[in-house]
């Protein structure tokens, strides 16, 4: 696999997206070794598609960068930004607690439960980070958060609390409330695997829109392929711990040249 020419490590200056570079990244849970030497460059307002079999280790990268996970080996930059440091004989250590909030408030990351707060309005919601970590003052963050629930369609919605909205609803307002820190890196977790059906394309259409704006540099693990096609610049094929392979969505999703892609491909049909 040949990886494109791009300098995944600098931060663009136009829109703010940020680059992803991973190096060497291996991370295990016991005997079970999830990550094998990874290297993944994602260049600044990239979207690429992360594809393959369930328990391959596609969420892992997502939480690793976010650090929800801790590699046990390899490095990881955001925008620039080394995320964990090797102290001697003991394996990694997240940068301190401050470089990692700060790392953190870089990255908007929406999973397949949506994890709102229950007691909490739509608004209070999406409010909530850039009031609490960013210091924004309630006034901006209401207007911020009206503005972000009218662009995810539900600006009718901002005083219902999680339990009153529907699952894709549900999903509509974390992409709005991840949104509303302006993150340089969004990830997005398999966020429709949890919807009925019916539901899935309220939330895709969401993210094309995002996708369309290019403000922000998006690592999305689906199996909706239809969707990666459409908004994916590169898909990406892993299997085992490791990437299989790598390219625009028409070439591995239509002509996959690993025998491992092309059975996958089969299988999710
Ligand atoms: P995928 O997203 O491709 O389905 P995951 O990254 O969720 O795969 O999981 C990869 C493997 O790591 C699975 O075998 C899963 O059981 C295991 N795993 C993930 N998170 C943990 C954890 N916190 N503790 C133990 N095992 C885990």
């Amino acid at each position: 696999m040949s990886a494109p020419e791009i300098d995944a490590s600098i931060t663009t200056s136009d829109t703010g997206a940020a680059g992803v570079r991973m190096r060497g990244v291996t991370k295990a849970f016991g005997s079970n070794v999830v990550l094998r030497d990874l290297d993944l460059d994602v260049a600044p307002g990239e979207r690429v598609v992360i594809i393959g079999p369930s328990g391959s280790g596609k969420t892992t990268i997502l939480r690793v960068i976010m650090t929800l996970e801790r590699p046990d080996s390899g490095t990881i930059q955001v925008g620039g930004k080394q995320l964990y440091h090797e102290e001697a004989g003991d394996g990694l250590k997240p940068a301190s607690e401050k470089h990692i909030r700060s790392v953190r408030s870089d990255i908007g990351m929406v999973f397949q439960h949506f994890n709102l707060f229950p007691h909490m309005t739509a608004l209070e919601n999406i409010m909530l980070a850039p009031v609490k970590v960013h210091g924004v003052s309630k006034d901006d963050a209401r207007t911020l958060g009206m503005d972000l629930l009218d662009k995810v369609g539900l600006g009718h919605a901002a005083n219902q609390t999680p339990g009153q909205l529907s699952g894709g609803q549900k999903q509509r307002v974390a992409i709005a409330r991840s949104l509303a820190t302006k993150p340089a890196v969004m990830l997005f977790d398999e966020v429709t695997s949890a919807l009925d059906p019916e539901l899935v394309g309220e939330v895709l259409n969401v993210l094309r829109d995002i996708a369309e704006e290019g403000r922000t540099t998006m690592m999305l693990v689906t199996h909706e392929m239809h969707f990666a096609r459409e908004v994916a610049d590169r898909v990406v094929m892993f299997d085992q711990g490791q990437i299989v392979e790598s390219g625009p969505p028409s070439q591995i999703l239509d002509e996959p040249r690993e025998e491992r892609t092309q059975s996958f491909l089969g299988a999710v049909g």
